[in-house]
């Protein structure tokens, strides 16, 4: 009797799948009857194949599976082996998972899931959604800004169900691998027309649905039009939905006004960049994770450098992990993190100041500060000096006497005059063009 576990109903809710009922075992087929001659093709089409696997698995014995009508019963019942009950045993003990539909990346759980004010109310909403899925929030809709774990939500929500309610079948689509899909329907429907609707049918026997990126149907109607029977179809059974999206529903451009509504109909939660606590605590689960000691004050000083992204300053952390594994050293205060990420991030800028400006100058033409700054009139020394002059008054806003003053004293006109000369020369002349743009970019990337 109890050979019939919930592997069949975990195959679905699905009327077809409901409408089942077992009527006797002949041999090593099991029989089940279903109420019409349209009911037992539907299902033997769709689901012989899913019913069979899930059957054997719970007993290898049983090789076969027949679908029979209701008014066929007594006649099966008379060659019997066994009578069943006409009910289906659900065991809860967590064998009963339905074939997953998405896999979930394990590392995306709500456990993971650093909680702060920025996002508490999406991950409440989430956990909510993921213990009593279609009972709450419905659709429950999760925006926010690019990399503050919508996808990661989504993951955990995922996971939740697939440990806790393993009967439950969950799918997690993207939008864009959603479209794809779509476009292949549509260009292999000649081949085989029964592909729309194995597409259709595909969504809609589904117990969880997750569309993540909805902000990419945006101007995309025959996909619009799709999800949105879909979404009806679910939304009629209780069905869970959740979308993600970048931005409010309101703010997606070119989405059609129903589809619109119905995303605001259940619940809509934003994700906010996180605060820097948050975003620490963030770095310490990461670095955990990779089994990597990370010092507070260097954590601090990644936080402080991706203000807006959490993956981007997941990157950041990534680089000292592999900087530190790479050079051997240890990267366990500001200076060493900071010369991991020296071309990650942007330097707090120092001032510069005239003497830099010189330096710089100096060191491309390959000559002293002495001699830039001395009488010399000789032509090595004259072009440098005017560069120099020309970046002091571009960098810097100091009076003209005081730049003549780090020249020999020299006088506020022979300062214009150098000025405009190197602007003059800057149209013309490509050595001193190359020379003003070199010098600038090492003063920049000091
Ligand atoms: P989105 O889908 O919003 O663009 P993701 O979900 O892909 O962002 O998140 C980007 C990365 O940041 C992921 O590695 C995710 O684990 C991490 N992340 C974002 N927010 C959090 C958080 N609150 N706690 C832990 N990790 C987070
Ligand atoms: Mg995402």
């Amino acid at each position: 009797m109890n050979i019939l576990s919930a592997k069949v109903v975990a195959i679905g809710y699905d009327v077809w799948i409901q409408k089942l009922r077992p009527v006797c075992f002949i041999k090593n087929t099991l029989v089940l009857s279903t109420s019409t001659l349209v009911a037992k093709r539907t299902t033997e089409n769709r689901y012989l194949d899913t019913i069979v696997a899930a059957v054997k698995e719970v007993n290898p014995l049983i090789t076969q599976v027949e679908i029979i009508t209701e008014d066929q019963k007594e006649e099966y019942v008379a060659r019997q082996d066994d009578v069943l009950d006409g009910e289906f045993v659900v065991r809860d003990n967590g064998e009963n998972a339905a074939p997953p539909l998405s896999t979930f990346n394990k590392k995306y759980t709500f456990e993971r899931f650093v909680v702060g004010s920025s996002n508490q109310f999406a991950a409440a909403a989430a956990t909510a959604v993921a213990e009593e899925p279609g009972a709450k929030f419905n659709p429950l809709f999760i925006y926010g800004g690019v990399g503050l774990g919508k996808t990661h939500i989504m993951h955990a929500i995922g996971n939740y169900i697939t440990k806790n309610s393993p009967q439950l079948r969950v799918m997690y689509v993207s939008t864009n691998a959603f479209f794809n899909e779509f476009l292949d329907v549509i260009r292999n429907q000649r081949s085989d027309p029964d592909l729309n609707r194995r597409f259709r049918e595909k969504y809609r026997m589904v117990d969880v649905l997750m569309m993540d990126d909805i902000q990419y149907a945006s101007g995309q109607d025959a996909v619009q039009e799709v999800i949105f029977h879909i979404f009806n179809d679910l939304y009629q059974l209780n069905k869970q939905i959740i979308f993600s999206s970048d931005r409010p529903p309101k703010d997606i451009a070119k989405l059609s006004e129903r589809l619109r509504t119905r995303f605001t109909w259940g619940l809509s939660v934003d994700i906010q960049p996180p605060d820097l606590t948050t975003r620490i605590a963030i770095l310490e689960d990461k670095a955990k994770e990779q089994n990597f000691v990370l010092e507070t004050e260097v954590a601090q000083f990644i936080a402080e450098n991706a203000e807006s992204n959490v993956r981007d300053m997941e990157g950041l952390l990534n680089k000292v992990i592999f900087y530190s594994s790479l050079s051997g050293r240890k990267v366990d205060s500001i200076a060493a993190a900071r010369e991991a990420l020296k071309d990650s991030i942007e330097m707090p800028k120092e001032t510069v100041d005239a003497d830099d400006i010189i330096f710089y100058t100096c060191k491309y033409y390959n000559i002293s500060t002495a001699d830039i700054k001395g009488k010399r009139r000789n032509k090595e020394f004259v072009e440098p000096r005017m560069v120099a002059i020309y970046l002091i008054t571009e960098f810097l806003n100091l009076p003209l006497v005081a730049i003549g003053k780090y020249f020999g004293d020299r006088d506020h006109t022979t300062i214009i005059h150098a000025r405009d000369k190197i602007a003059e020369l800057l149209k013309t002349d490509l050595s001193v063009k190359k020379a003003v743009r070199d010098i600038s970019d090492n003063i920049n990337h000091r």
